[in-house]
């Protein structure tokens, strides 16, 4: 029999040969009955390492406590005390790093089901309480205009904290459709975008504009923002720009970033029949890289009728940086994961499209300078994969746009947008979170920053 004080209330999901073609949520939440269970897991501790390990400092104990005595509006109202999108953060939050990574249920068994227990939090507030009144929730205007660049997780925090001060915020998003990475990169299996399409249409409805189709840096300048009397601006443009191998082979026909693949799948809606929206095809598939995006694509390549998907990773599964839940469920789904594994070259066809790509088997050797094992070549153990389409998910950078064309605007040592602690940039009125700012990050960081300037820039504009 299971123990449930060791082990987890599991959540019901589709079954992995079902859901592996097709694009339906994964897994279908708590029941009332299994979120109380769960949540009576909880130790109630002292000191709360639950919340410390939280980037926003959700009071977890307090939360679940709630959920533990069946007052689940109750739990809504504590969690979004300090988080402002708990339906994504309890879907896509590494929790194993984070809360649940430190919760002291865990040193015996597996810790407190946090990330579940948010999800069912934050889905029954929005199934049950129908008459939420916006309206009522509209703050007086103060009369300030506040531009945020980016409808990324960073500016739409940004822009409802501001929006409950009463600030007039406009948000300026080059896609046609706000969301940033929740709307373009998670797929629609992983967080329905039914669920960021209603964080939007909240921060609409307290007064925040969206101007979608804008590229700030090309249609105008954060500068131009400020002359039009925005009288701060905040950036929270992420860190969208695909990387490549630079290997042989990478510019033939089949080779695409992950970014790509993943932005015409779940924000061009790729895979519904009614869009006409051309999605690399492909029967095998390598994905290259062992992060959340790299499980992504190969989760979605399945799912978009491939027959073979492999993921190609040049560590073991101790260094694999996805979170270990995407992970048992790529396996599970039938993902070939070739570990250990590095490509050297893509390798076409006369016409140029991809028929194989060419690895090298590694070993680990001596840590580098991100404390993990470096992959050394063996040499001689070369090897070819048949496959007929390649996706590079290898990480993101930057994008420059910003910092190029945002007078004496400077950038950190990282490449990204230079802050000091309370987001504001060397240039008075501008701010700048999320990845733009740190790089390729998480979904709460990019949230945390976003509320971390809010506080600045009201704090700012108070005492102008
Ligand atoms: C496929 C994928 C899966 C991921 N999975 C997870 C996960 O499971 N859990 C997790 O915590 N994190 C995950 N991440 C990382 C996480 O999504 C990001 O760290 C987070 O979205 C960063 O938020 P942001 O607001 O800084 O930037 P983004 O989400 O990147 O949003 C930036 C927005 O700014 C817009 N923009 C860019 N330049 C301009 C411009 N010049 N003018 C106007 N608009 C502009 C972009 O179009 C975009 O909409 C994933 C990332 C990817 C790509």
């Amino acid at each position: 029999m299971i123990n449930f004080k060791e082990v987890k209330n599991p959540m019901p999901e589709q079954d992995p040969k079902v859901r592996a073609r097709n694009f339906k949520e994964v897994a279908s939440g708590y029941t009332p009955e299994q979120a109380v269970n769960e949540a009576m897991r909880c130790l109630k501790c002292r000191n709360k390492p639950c919340t410390k390990g939280c980037p926003v400092m959700v009071k977890i104990p307090e939360f679940v406590a709630k959920i533990a005595k069946g007052e689940f509006e109750a739990a809504y109202q504590i969690i979004s005390e300090t988080s402002a999108l708990p339906r994504i953060c309890g879907r896509v939050c590494p929790q194993e790093n984070q809360c649940e990574g430190v919760c002291v249920r865990g040193l015996r068994g597996e810790p407190v089901s946090i990330g579940r227990l948010e999800r069912f939090a934050a889905d029954w507030h929005a199934e049950h309480v129908k008459e939420y009144d916006a309206a009522s929730e509209v703050a007086e205007s103060n009369g300030k205009k506040v531009a945020v660049v980016g409808a990324g997780p960073a500016g739409l925090t940004c822009a409802g904290d501001l929006a409950n001060k009463g600030y007039e915020v406009t948000v300026f998003e080059s896609l046609h459709k706000p969301g940033g990475v929740l709307a373009y990169g998670i797929p629609e299996f992983r967080l329905p975008k039914d669920i960021v399409a209603a964080e939007v249409g909240k921060l609409e409805e307290k007064g925040v504009t969206f101007v979608n189709n804008a590229i700030i840096g090309r249609a105008e300048t954060v500068d131009e923002l400020m002359d039009e009397g925005y009288e701060a601006v905040f950036v929270g443009t992420g860190a969208g720009l695909p990387s490549f191998m630079n290997i042989p082979g990478e510019n033939l026909l089949g080779v695409c970033s992950a970014n790509e693949y993943l932005t015409r799948i779940n924000l061009m809606k790729g895979y519904l029949d009614e869009y006409d929206t051309p999605v690399p095809p492909g029967k095998k598939i390598a994905v290259v890289g062992g992060g959340n995006v790299a499980m992504d694509a190969a989760r979605c390549a399945m799912r978009m009728g491939a027959e073979k998907v492999y993921i190609v990773y040049r560590r073991s599964m101790e260094e694999i940086p996805a979170r270990r839940e995407e992970i048992h469920h790529a396996i599970e789904e039938g993902i070939d994961f070739q570990l250990l594994r590095n490509p050297v070259k893509v390798i076409g066809d006369e016409e140029g499209h991809v028929t194989g790509i060419e690895c090298v088997k590694m070993k680990l050797g001596e840590p580098d300078a991100s404390g993990r094992r470096r992959p050394v070549e063996i040499e001689g153990s070369n090897y070819v994969l048949d496959v007929d389409c390649v996706i590079m998910a290898i990480g993101t950078k930057l994008n420059k746009l910003i910092l190029d064309t945002t007078e004496e605007l400077e950038a950190n040592d990282r490449g990204g947008i230079g802050t000091d602690e309370g987001a504001a940039t060397n240039r008075e009125g501008i701010y700048a979170g999320g990845d733009a700012v740190t790089g390729a990050a998480t979904v709460i960081l990019a949230m945390g920053a976003g509320k971390t300037a809010a506080a600045s820039i009201d704090e700012y504009l108070t005492g102008k």
